[in-house]
């Protein structure tokens, strides 16, 4: 089966007809349909699905045993985001399955497609929660008690969707038969445009993190409330968020607020409460904390003096990553052999691969983005970059996974 034909399948699952944006987030029935049509190609390729406790979906081709290949990338999808992140690489595995099988390529060591759950955060707030929990770096009942913004639990939300959450928790014996991971991603950025390239490998990720900051002022009308008398939240908030830009702009890093909740949300009131959310990244832990210890002491200073009370919470940190060297020489010794020379980017975005290259030797395939937006329906690749995303992919799992 071809790309396209592939990509056609999946497109419409879990799509806003008016945003055109995907709303793919875990365990709803727009994650079961994406994960039922997982399983099922994976099926009809005679590879065996086997989910772990954690959600996470793996479909092998060959016994699983020491040393396997894995490929894939995550099924979910952030608020309204684009179709390719992370359906990109999902879609690419299955489709560089059938280019080796094509060519009746056998696999010496296994090869297994992985999809993972909650990749974005976007329903439970921490990223990446399916490659954290397998690998230990979140506690499992940290995570079953996580809420959505409904207040459902993790553990709830599992349930009804037909998984035990008893079962969530590191799972060494699959790790421990991993050899090395490979994610295709499309590209989140513009570095490949301006250089002519369709395809790039991954240096690393710059360390990143989630805040969580609390506002509490007090309620009050917006039409008679003397200046001079009110706590307003919103003030501060605001400050924090010109803060965040500049001083990230400072430190070579980026900082963003991208959600916010008013409390009581009143258009002509004076807010209770603004509760936000910063995503702040860097180069390095130093202008990491950098940048979030300005944020922190801008807020804490502009609470003083409009009488609010501030506090914030961290929700979620990675630390820097860089991947397997060897393994990033051996996958570019491919594609250049493949005729298809990728450059080396770094990236701020954080992904499944980032979280196992701490336990597994891990390498990343970046598919061009012409505009470089992600995390919105403006996201896009060209199928041509696609396909040569697959070949590369292929010619990568064919060279590791002998044969
Ligand atoms: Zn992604």
């Amino acid at each position: 089966m071809s790309f396209a034909d592939l990509w056609h399948e999946l497109e419409p699952l879990g799509r806003d007809p008016v945003t055109g944006g995907y709303r793919r987030y875990s365990w709803t029935q727009a994650d079961a349909a994406c994960r039922a049509w997982f399983i099922n190609q994976a099926e009809k390729r005679g590879l065996a699905v086997e989910p772990d406790g954690n959600g996470n979906l793996w479909a092998w081709w060959g016994p699983p045993g020491a040393d396997a290949i894995a490929t894939g990338s995550h099924l979910d999808s952030v608020p309204d985001g684009g179709g390719f992140d992370g359906a990109l690489g999902v879609v690419s595995a299955l489709a560089a399955v059938d280019l080796l099988k094509d060519k009746n390529f056998s696999p010496e060591r296994a090869v297994v497609l992985a999809a993972f759950t909650e990749e974005e955060g976007a329903r439970f707030g921490v990223p990446c929660l399916g490659s954290r929990l397998l690998t230990g770096a979140v506690h499992p009942d940290q995570a079953r008690a996580l809420t959505d913004d409904a207040g459902v639990t993790l553990a709830e939300a599992m349930t009804a969707a037909g998984h035990d959450p008893a079962l969530i928790g590191p799972d060494e014996e699959l790790l421990s038969g991993i050899g090395a991971f490979v994610e295709l991603h499309v590209e989140q950025g513009r570095a490949l445009e301006p250089i002519g390239s369709a395809l790039g490998v991954a240096q690393g990720i710059w360390p990143h993190g989630r805040w969580r900051l609390d506002f509490a002022g007090r309620a009050d009308h917006a039409g008679t409330a003397r200046f001079a008398d009110r706590q307003d939240p919103m003030i501060v908030y605001a400050r924090a968020v010109l803060a965040a830009r500049h001083a990230a702009a400072e430190n070579g890093a980026l900082a963003t607020f991208g959600k916010v909740i008013a409390e009581p949300g009143g258009s002509n009131a004076v807010c209770s409460l603004v509760r936000a959310w910063l995503d702040a990244r860097a180069p390095d832990e130093a202008r990491l904390e950098k940048t979030v210890t300005t944020v922190r002491s801008v807020s804490e200073r502009a609470s003083v003096a409009h009488g609010v009370t501030f506090s914030v919470r961290q929700e979620s940190h990675t630390p820097v990553v860089h991947f397997d060297e060897a393994l990033r020489q051996r996958v570019g010794g491919v594609l250049a052999a493949a005729g298809a020379a990728a450059p080396v980017l770094a990236t701020g975005a954080g992904h499944d691969a980032g979280v196992l290259a701490a336990r597994v030797p891990t390498a990343m395939l970046f598919v061009r983005n012409p505009t470089g937006v992600s995390h919105s329906p403006a996201e896009h690749a060209e199928m041509a970059d696609c396909e040569a995303g697959v070949r590369a992919l292929a010619a990568v799992l064919e060279d590791l996974a002998g044969g």
